[in-house]
């Protein structure tokens, strides 16, 4: 059988990892309000753009913060965005993303345990 060519060695480092599911955009909402490590990420990257493209303070304010921050699926690429209404999994660092597809395309395969996007934060 051919293999999928979303397949590119996500194995090595996400093979029977734990994943947070994230609904959008409520995930940014509760982030948004409770100032969690999700905003604070979101803040340290809005942050680091407006210092290295010598942009003005507005641009960090209030939810304008969230417009600087995006992720691609680990598998087919797509889009993570806080406003676009979808729904992905996350590693525990926040750091890896897949989108709902490919979650429940590889689940099996990659023996994924599910956890709610409310234990991120505890
Ligand atoms: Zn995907």
């Amino acid at each position: 059988m051919e293999q999928d060519w979303r397949l590119n060695g996500q194995e090595k480092y996400l093979q029977n990892v734990v994943l947070y599911r994230v609904i959008f955009p409520d995930f940014w909402n509760k982030a948004y309000a409770e100032k969690n490590e999700f905003y604070q990420i979101i803040l340290r990257g809005a942050k680091n753009h407006v210092k290295m493209f010598h942009r003005t303070k507005p641009y960090l304010e209030g939810e304008k913060v969230q417009e600087f921050w995006h992720e691609h699926c680990e598998f087919c690429y797509d889009k993570a965005m806080t406003k676009n209404p979808s729904e992905f999994y996350c590693t525990k660092d926040m750091y890896r993303w897949i989108c709902k597809k490919c979650f429940n395309d590889f689940k099996d395969k990659f023996g994924w345990t599910v956890k709610s996007s409310d234990e991120l934060f505890v």
